[in-house]
């Protein structure tokens, strides 16, 4: 299934490695280097689901994520928090900002795909795939 995904990252490396994985499924990717840019992007389209960094500059991506779930025209489309493995306690953070789940980074290129999956359809999930 071929959706269209915004991925907000500051970290280039990050940010290709993870638009480079998703295209290679063949999805449609849209970039954001920031809270800022990722507005621009929403304003002319609405993705079928968002990848946000949390550790942003400027607005941090909760924020964002806050203020696009209090929007009646985002507030559908669904959030994924990419979040540090170190930083312990950003996973319920990111939920309790209002994400519709998260992915621990590093990702696992081999796993990514069925991961960002997930949220895309509405099925079924395995007790071990993190989805709220
Ligand atoms: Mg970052």
């Amino acid at each position: 299934m071929s959706a269209k995904i915004l991925v907000v990252d500051d970290n280039p490396i990050n940010l290709k490695l993870v638009s480079d994985v998703l295209e290679f499924e063949g999805h449609d990717i849209l970039k954001a280097v920031d809270a800022e840019a990722a507005q621009i992007v929403l304003a002319a389209t609405l993705p079928d689901l968002i990848l946000m960094d949390i550790a942003l500059p400027g607005m941090d991506g909760l924020t964002l994520t806050r203020k696009l779930k209090a929007d009646e025209r985002t507030r559908h489309v669904r959030i994924v928090a990419l979040t540090a493995f170190a930083m312990k306690g950003d996973d319920q953070k990111a939920l309790g900002a209002g994400c519709d789940g998260y992915i621990t980074k590093p990702i696992d290129t081999r796993k990514f795909p069925a991961q960002v999956a997930t949220y895309l359809e509405d099925r079924p999930i395995h007790s071990d795939e993190q989805k709220i």
